[in-house]
Formats: C-alpha cells, sequence, structure tokens
C-alpha cells in the first residue's frame, strides 16, 4: 500500500503550465492533463478565452488560473514553479479575433513564444508550440504534407496569424538547434467541439448557431472551398502524444483528413438539426484558402495516431453543447 502511494507520487510530479488554457483547445487539453494526474498551472490573458471553461476546476487542488498575457514579463508565482512541460497555445485564433488586433497578435507569436521558450530552457522543461495549418497559406499542394513550404501572403489580414506562427515556428526551432530547449511543434487543423466561443466567427459554431436559432446561415463565397474537421478529443490526444514522443526534428500536423466543402458542411447540420434557417452568401474574405487537408502520415508513423471521431458524433455532440449554451444564455438576454 505504501509502496503504491509512492508510485503515485512519482507517476504524478509532471507539472504543467498551459497558455490559453481557458480557452476552446486549451480548456479540455487541462482536462486531459489533470485526469493523467498532472500539476497544471493556466495563464490566459482572457482576451479570447473564457473563465468559464475552466469553472468546474474551482476545486481542484492540483490546477491554478493565472490571468495574464505572454506577451509581458511572466508572473513571478510562474517564474518561481518547477514546470517540467510547458504548452504554448496563448493566441486568438479565428480569422475575426485575431484580425481584431493584429499588433497584438503577432506579438503573441514572437514575444510571447520566446517568453515562453526562455522560461522552458530555465526550468529545462519540455516545450510544445501550437502552430497551424495556416502556416500552409492558400496551398498549392494538396493535401498539406510538413515537407510542403506554404502558398502565404505576407501583407494580407490574414498574415499576423500565419506568419506570426510562422515566426513562433522558426524560433522554437532555433532554440532546439542551440540546444537551448527541447521542443515539439504542433500544425493544428480546423479543429470544433463543445467550448468554441458562440461568437468565435468561424464556420461551425456560426453554422451550428445559427441553423438551433432558426437565423440565415451564412456561407462565405460559394461555399466551394474545402476543409478538414478534427473533433477537439482527438486533437488534444495528438497534441499530448506530441509531447510525450521523441519528435524533435520538424514540426507534426494534427488535424482530421476527411475533407469537405463549406456547402457539405451546412448542409449536414440543417439535416441534423432539422433547421428551417435560409442559407444566405456573403462575400469571400480576401486570402482564404481554397482548400485545406492534412497529410497525417507523420503523426501515424511517429506517434500512432490518428482521428477517431466520425464528423457526425462530433457535430451532434457540438450541436448538443451549444443547444444548451444558447438556452442558458436566453434569460440573460432577455434582462
Ligand atoms: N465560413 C463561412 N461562413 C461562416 C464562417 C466561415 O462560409 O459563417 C467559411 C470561411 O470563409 C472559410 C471556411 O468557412 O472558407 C472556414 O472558415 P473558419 O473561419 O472556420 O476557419 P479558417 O478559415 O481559419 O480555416
Amino acid at each position: 500500500m505504501e509502496q503504491g502511494s509512492s508510485l503515485v507520487k512519482i507517476a504524478n510530479k509532471k507539472t504543467a503550465l498551459v497558455t490559453g488554457g481557458a480557452g476552446f483547445i486549451g480548456s479540455h487539453l487541462i482536462d486531459s492533463l489533470l485526469a493523467e494526474g498532472a500539476t497544471v498551472v493556466c495563464l490566459d490573458s482572457l482576451l479570447t478565452g473564457r473563465e468559464k471553461n475552466l469553472r468546474h476546476l474551482q476545486r481542484e487542488a492540483r490546477f491554478d488560473l493565472i490571468q495574464a498575457d505572454i506577451i509581458d514579463a511572466l508572473p513571478r508565482t510562474v517564474a518561481r514553479t518547477a514546470f517540467t512541460h510547458v504548452y504554448n497555445l496563448a493566441c486568438a485564433a479565428s480569422p475575426p479575433h485575431y484580425q481584431a488586433d493584429p499588433e497584438h497578435t503577432m506579438l503573441t507569436n514572437v514575444v510571447g513564444t520566446r517568453n515562453l521558450l526562455r522560461l522552458a530552457e530555465e526550468k529545462k522543461a519540455r516545450f510544445l508550440l501550437t502552430s497551424t495549418s495556416e502556416v500552409y497559406g492558400d496551398p498549392e499542394v494538396h493535401p498539406q504534407p510538413e515537407s510542403y513550404r506554404g502558398w502565404v501572403s505576407c501583407t494580407g489580414p490574414r498574415a499576423c496569424y500565419d506568419e506570426g506562427k510562422r515566426a513562433a515556428e522558426t524560433l522554437t526551432f532555433d532554440y532546439q538547434r542551440m540546444r537551448r530547449a527541447d521542443v515539439r511543434v504542433a500544425r493544428i487543423f480546423n479543429t470544433y467541439g463543445p467550448r468554441m466561443r458562440p461568437d468565435d466567427g468561424r464556420v461551425v459554431s456560426n453554422v451550428i448557431c445559427q441553423a438551433l436559432a432558426g437565423d440565415d446561415i451564412t456561407v462565405y463565397g460559394d461555399g466551394s472551398q474545402t476543409r478538414s474537421f478534427c473533433y477537439v478529443s482527438d486533437l488534444v490526444a495528438g497534441l499530448m502524444r506530441l509531447m510525450d514522443s521523441d519528435v524533435t526534428d520538424g514540426p507534426v500536423n494534427l488535424g482530421n483528413p476527411v475533407e469537405l466543402t463549406v456547402s457539405d458542411l451546412v448542409e449536414r447540420v440543417v439535416r441534423m438539426t432539422g433547421s428551417t434557417s435560409r442559407i444566405v452568401n456573403r462575400p469571400l474574405p480576401v486570402d482564404d484558402p481554397r482548400r485545406r487537408k492534412p497529410n497525417i502520415e507523420r503523426a501515424k508513423a511517429l506517434l500512432g495516431w490518428e482521428p477517431r471521431v466520425a464528423l457526425q458524433q462530433g457535430l451532434e455532440a457540438t450541436a448538443a453543447w451549444f443547444a444548451e449554451e444558447q438556452a442558458e444564455a436566453r434569460p440573460a438576454e432577455r434582462e
């Protein structure tokens, strides 16, 4: 019995910093790390992250939330903690949100990532950067493998995010080359699930919320552009596998390779929810990629990872969650 409890202690010595942990993906990652027995500190500016995503952890002794921006000097409590793992998920990720303050988006990726790399160096902690499929821009190679260098505009409205993440990857691998940090980089493709913001502005959250409320469903352009959507539990499993792996020699795509057009997605959601909403077309945003689909051979081979949750199953769980959110929000709106 005695021996058993000390073993538990050894197994649980993982102390993780999760930046952006109050966000959609970050909060699910924190749940999984805690379930694994880790101690977790979440650092979040709460600019797009929401405290309510972590409300269920209020009484959790192995969890702490600190409100701070990774652009600034890290809070003293963070500097004093012996982190073994640093997960950097801090950055607005939805186009309308990251374009609202492009300077802040760029600095979050460059200055913020540098602050966290320095922390990882000092603590000798493993560092994982969440990069993005946006580094491929509007791709000419389909599906996109990690070796594809991308087709990104450095002057367009998406550049603050795309180029910010590309610079963050550069800095991260420079720290690896200089042997200053032990790093992993994930390139995350479109992800969906419970805890997305209803006002996130992305296609999955918009279409489900509009369908449930009976509002017009907004299709940007003619709806023929494609995306590939990964359910959040699959994505989090991939992030944790990558962190625990020894894949330090380059980025790894994490996403679901099942590709569909925006119109197909809308049709599915309308059928699933029995919605009577009208479908309306809006202008296609500038630099909106025509198509996107991950090549996940590297993740399969090196991490033994691939998504398990089928789109229908994931969309149903997400729609059920948004329905609850809308029911909760209604009385407050009437006040
Ligand atoms: N989109 C759409 N209607 C919406 C929101 C987005 O048709 O209400 C389109 C958008 O133009 C893009 C695709 O859906 O072609 C995915 O957009 P999202 O913002 O979800 O992700 P990203 O563009 O970053 O992949």
